[in-house]
């Protein structure tokens, strides 16, 4: 027991610091574990380089046991650093440990990466009878899924003349690309009289309350662009001409394949899930005319459309931290277990401070070290939801961490949003049934529904725009900054609906969103996390405490399955097309709840 536990928490969760001596007790102690982990990881290679083609089934689980316990200690190490430095970047001392972690890191990489690729090398069946081995079922599903990429992989020398064009090929574009949009500014009165903004500064105003400031930050925030859109729209096309050049090298027939591999899913369930979303996109325009409506309005305007609806009341930490325990609690004590350890054992730094970084994160740390939150606690609503957020993740990794090893205890970027968006609607529905002050309980309904949109919608028109893109620049035609923004409003137009009024320069919206530019399709896992945890969320309405036991299965499952094997014994089966009908469901429950007000 820590003295956190005993101290009391002020106005934005004054003196709520993580305490991170479990982990390592100082700097030099995680310089030494990582050196001790480096030291290993050379031993590990001096061993069995060279050995997998004719590994037997004992030795690969000692193998793999070995290289856990080196996962282990680099992962400790290096979460001490980052995390001590997510709390003080300024501190040169904490940048210092942070380099020198990830330098080492890079040459751990290096170090191991012979026994990827001797396993990528060896025959199918020779494969198969060693994954399927009893000695490696803790393994198995992490040495298959690691061979999915092998039928796309080229021969050696190829590899590294892509990797080695990579830097020009492909990063230098990325890295263009942030150039330009992280520092263009532009001037804006935000009320405080003309101050440089930049893009992000500038979509912030989207939730004021003032309705002629958000026309003004979005307008402004289009003059600013439209001089870059070209340029934009050129490391774009570059990007995507490169990629449907390698994956013709690769052998991948289209362009959402590799994504589709990378989430462990299907194409065809995406595919369904996407014409899934495109059909319910009437339900995001009754609420767009519901919110015109609340708001007094003729028509929404696209500046209208995440216009703040009621004022949540204040909440202090410790009434967050009663409230979200309770929330999990009514699932199960076993989660409400989880959570309270985060908070007795001092793993969670809520209190903003300066040199802090902003967001908020659950850091997994290793799996024989416990997880750590960090957040920015500002006394409002939307903080609790946050904690739960991260306490959802945290309960993830907590579980997995018990029962699998380093390699299967984490899933993909599919279901990693899932146990996180759980432990919000937990929470969400506590309050729901809690909560007495109606400006509060109609702000928290709105945010729930507008960030469902947000999820589920959005994420899929963005998806759909890239496919038509990529599909463009297939058949020949250059992604110029005026082709984009056709695309760009067709997918916003589907979605819209005559629901909301889109503003000429919204053209450019394309142009400032950088997943298309790191990424390609990573948007589409955020809408099947969220439609996913709203068909698991019906489940659990539907078989109450038979499903919380099954839900902490999975949990505890980590990533040793694929999302498929690891959802249908929740009775959520992603092969049915009608899969997604109990997550539309929900959200028009959601939808039907807020248009009372
Ligand atoms: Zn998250």
């Amino acid at each position: 027991m820590t003295t956190a536990e005993h101290s009391h928490s002020g106005a934005n969760a004054e003196g709520v610091r993580w305490d991170l001596s479990p982990l390592a007790s100082d700097a030099r102690a995680a310089q030494e574990l990582l050196t001790e982990g480096i030291a290993r990881a050379r031993t590990f290679a001096e061993r069995y380089r060279g050995t997998l083609a004719t590994i037997t089934p004992a030795t690969l689980a000692t193998a793999l046991d070995e290289l856990a316990v080196i996962d282990n200690m680099l992962s400790r190490a290096s979460s001490y650093g980052h995390l001590r430095e997510a709390t003080d970047v300024s501190n040169p001392e904490n940048r210092d440990l942070s380099a020198t972690i990830d330098r080492n890191l890079v040459d751990a990489g290096n170090v191991l990466r012979f026994f990827d690729l001797e396993w990528l090398a060896l025959d199918q069946e020779i494969a198969d009878v060693l994954a399927n081995a009893p000695e490696l079922a803790p393994n198995r599903h992490y040495l298959l899924a690691a061979r999915r990429f092998a039928p796309h992989t080229l021969e050696e020398q190829e590899e590294r003349m892509l990797a080695e064009r990579e830097p020009a090929a492909v990063s230098a574009w990325q890295a263009l690309y942030g150039r330009i949009t992280s520092t263009l500014e532009v001037d804006f009165d935000g009320g405080d009289g003309p101050e440089p903004h930049t893009i992000d500064r500038l979509l912030a105003h989207v939730r004021n309350p003032d309705r002629a400031l958000r026309q003004r930050a979005l307008e402004t925030l289009y003059v600013g662009l439209e001089p870059q859109t070209e340029t934009l729209a050129q490391v774009y096309d570059t990007l995507v001409g490169d990629r449907l050049a390698t994956d013709k090298l690769r052998g991948y027939g289209d362009p959402m394949d590799r994504t589709h591999l990378n989430n462990e899913l299907d194409g065809a369930v995406v595919n369904r899930m996407m014409e899934a979303v495109e059909a319910h996109y009437g339900l995001a325009q009754r609420w767009f005319r519901a919110k015109a409506k609340i708001l007094g309005l003729e028509r929404l305007e696209l500046w209208d459309q995440y216009a703040p609806i009621g004022n949540g009341r204040a909440v202090d930490y410790l009434e967050a931290r009663t409230l979200v325990e309770t929330a999990f609690g009514r699932f199960s004590p076993r989660i409400e277990g989880v959570a309270r350890d985060f908070f007795s054992q001092s793993r969670i730094d809520a209190e903003p401070r300066p040199g802090k970084r902003g967001g908020a994160f659950c850091a997994p740390v290793a799996q024989d070290a416990p997880a750590y939150v960090l957040m920015n606690f500002t006394d409002q609503m939307n903080d609790v939801m946050t904690l739960a957020h991260e306490l959802g993740h945290g309960m993830h990794f907590t579980l997995s961490a018990e029962r699998q090893s380093a390699m299967s205890m984490h899933t993909g970027l599919a279901l990693a949003e899932v146990p996180s968006t759980f432990a919000e609607l937990l929470t969400f529905d506590h309050l729901l049934a809690t909560e007495s002050d109606p400006d509060t309980r109609r702000a928290l309904i709105c945010e729930r529904v507008e960030g469902s949109f947000a999820t589920v919608f959005r994420q899929t028109v963005l998806a759909r725009y890239e496919q038509r893109a990529y599909q463009s620049r297939d058949e020949g035609s250059t992604l110029t900054a005026e082709r984009l923004s056709a695309i760009w409003m067709d997918a916003n137009r589907a979605y819209y609906g005559d629901s909301v009024q889109l503003p000429d320069g919204y053209r450019f919206g394309w142009s400032y969103i950088p997943h298309f530019i790191s990424t390609r399709f990573y948007t589409y896992a955020y809408a099947f996390a969220h439609l996913t945890t709203l068909a698991l969320y019906a489940q659990y309405r539907e078989h109450g405490a038979a499903f919380a036991e099954q839900y902490m299965e999975f949990l505890a499952a980590g990533g040793s399955k694929s999302p498929a094997d690891l959802l249908a014994p929740l009775g959520v089966d992603l092969s049915s097309p009608k899969v997604w009908d109990a997550g539309f469901e929900e959200m028009t429950r959601m939808v039907e709840v807020a248009e009372e007000g």
